[in-house]
């Protein structure tokens, strides 16, 4: 496994694997790895030749210096796991790599970014419009993995992708779950044993929001009885519980039919926050 730390030697690299008519698979992530990211690289090992991995805690995606201040950092285990994975490549700059000086390119991605994840973590989704941006132009991949877990943002980097022409296909994965449901996360590291008992709450929600709307309940009430009678006497503090309508991913008030849809929730456990969907398509319903 090959290891860079800088731009320029990467970019280096990069050309040389081009030049061998390399197709080359990226795997953005923060670090602290799990079997959420393993998944993401083992469907970039089947689809590409090259399997480029980064680990960047973008400083510039946090809208709270507490939170990137406690993001988890693994880089020995990290670097392990990558290695028994068979990555072919990891990239791991530091801050002052990624930017040098102060960016002022800003993103606005209009409606998309004003609900969910946007509204309540103002200026997130420019800094990973940047980030991406940026490694997509360092890295050149010809197919780019994301998680499902992170819905509204490989949503909006579909938009970037199409907007602004870049040659990558974006691959959406599934989101990888502990048995008891809850999603695996970086983030997860940070709950005490009890908030770990508590945390799979949220994908209970999921599926009960789920059952009940495919029941025919009206959604306000529902989730007004979930967030009062379920999730605050468990002491989840939910920032939002929303149906987002797909193909514009805006809110709607109750499920269109035939209009895939997704609930998305986003919560604090223990001052942690996790989020989490699922996406409710034609063929469930
Ligand atoms: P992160 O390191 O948290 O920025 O995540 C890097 C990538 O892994 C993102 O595309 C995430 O959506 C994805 N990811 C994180 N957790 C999971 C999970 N449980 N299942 C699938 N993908 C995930």
């Amino acid at each position: 496994m090959e290891k860079f730390d800088t731009i320029p030697a990467v970019r280096q690299h990069v050309k040389r694997l081009k030049g061998l008519g390399k197709s080359i698979g990226l795997v953005p992530t923060m670090g602290a790895l799990h079997r959420g990211h393993l998944e993401l690289i083992r469907r970039s090992k089947k689809e590409t030749e090259v399997t480029i991995v980064s680990i960047f805690v973008n400083p510039i995606q946090f809208n709270s210096p507490e939170d990137l201040a406690n993001y988890p950092k693994n880089l020995r285990q990290d670097m392990q796991m990558l290695s028994e994975e068979g990555v072919d490549l990891v990239f791991i700059p530091d801050e002052q790599e990624m930017y040098p000086e102060a960016v002022s390119t800003e993103f606005d991605f209009g409606p998309i970014e004003q609900v969910l994840e946007g509204r309540f973590r103002p200026g997130h989704f420019n800094g990973v419009g940047i980030v991406v941006s940026k490694l997509f132009h360092i890295l050149q991949p010809d197919r780019a993995y994301f998680g499902q877990k992170d819905l509204q943002q490989v949503t909006l980097i579909r938009k970037l992708v199409k907007d602004l022409s870049f040659p990558t296909s974006v691959v959406t994965v599934a989101t990888v779950r502990e048995e008891s449901g809850l999603a695996l996360s970086s983030r997860n590291l940070r709950l005490s044993e009890k908030g770990r008992k508590i945390a799979p709450l949220l994908y209970e929600t999921l599926l009960f929001c789920k059952e009940e709307l495919l029941k025919g309940q009206d959604w306000l009430s529902l989730k007004n009885e979930i967030i009062e009678r379920k999730l605050r006497p468990a002491s989840i503090e939910p920032d939002y519980l929303e149906l987002v309508e797909l193909s514009r991913f805006s809110l709607i008030n109750s499920p269109i039919p035939h209009v895939p849809f997704a609930i998305c929730i986003a919560a604090y456990i223990e001052n942690i926050r996790l989020i989490d969907n699922i996406v409710i398509s034609e063929k469930q319903n």
